[in-house]
């Protein structure tokens, strides 16, 4: 049987998929793709749209709908629906993909996915992919991190004041999910005129894509879910 392969899109640029993503995409039987079910109702998913540009055929697609609330049973509920399907395909030995943005290792919940396949002995497989935050720093034409810098990479969680001391202790900072911190960030950038805040959102996405690194900008914007920030001192 062929493993579930987990196959990572990348960050919103169709081309920015690996080749060995796409030709598991191509000659898949099934592919499983997050999307998220809007207030008015309407479907969004950036995982199908990457999908649609790549030209692979709609009818192999079945969407599952992750839950956007904090509190994260109604997401596992929809995490354990995915894999039982996932399964069943699996055992009809057909060709099985389950699709994330950017890395599907890398700050993505359907690593949970991942792991319940893995306790049930299924064999399952792993593509990389490029992060968000990689294709960012392209974007802006920055050195991420050089010589002996080191990178700390956080979910979004955080004190304007643990954030002031990890950017005054050298450290070179990626905020992932910046939307769920924007306070804390405002505030840091009032206190540390030195440092130097680029800030992203939708990364090759089309009309959507935008890139500032100056600090009235982005004290002005509201962050979205596709957002994220590369902090260096
Ligand atoms: N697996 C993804 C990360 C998923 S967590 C990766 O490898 O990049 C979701 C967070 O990723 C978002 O809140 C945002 O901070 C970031 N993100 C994902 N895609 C993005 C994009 N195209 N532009 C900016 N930020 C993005």
């Amino acid at each position: 049987m062929s493993p579930i392969v987990f196959v990572s899109l990348g960050p919103g640029e169709a081309d920015l998929i690996t080749l060995k993503g796409l030709k598991v995409l191509q000659t898949a039987d099934c592919i499983f793709y997050p999307a998220t079910i809007l207030k008015e109702g309407a479907v969004s998913s950036r995982a199908l749209d990457i999908m649609m540009e790549l030209d692979i055929d709609p009818k192999k697609t079945i969407p599952f709908h992750v839950p956007m609330s904090k509190d994260r049973s109604p997401a596992i509920d929809a995490y354990n629906r995915v894999s039982e399907e996932a399964v069943q395909q699996y055992l009809l030995n057909l060709k099985v993909a389950i699709v994330a943005e950017g890395d599907a290792g890398f700050y993505s919940s359907i690593h949970y996915i991942f792991d319940t396949l893995v306790k049930q002995n299924i064999r399952v497989e792993h593509i990389a992919g490029i992060p968000a935050f990689i294709a960012s720093g392209a974007l802006a034409g920055i050195h991420i991190v050089k010589q002996e810098e080191e990178l700390n990479v956080i979910p979004g969680i955080i004190s304007a004041s643990s954030l002031i001391d990890k950017i005054n202790s050298g450290k070179v900072v990626v905020i992932m999910k910046v939307s769920q911190c924007q306070d804390a960030v405002k505030e840091c950038i009032s206190a540390i005129p030195t440092a130097t805040f680029h800030y992203f959102e939708n990364v090759g996405v089309k009309e959507k894509e935008y890139y500032t690194c100056d600090t009235q900008e982005i004290i002005s914007r509201k962050f979205p879910y596709f957002s994220l920030m590369i902090i260096h001192q």
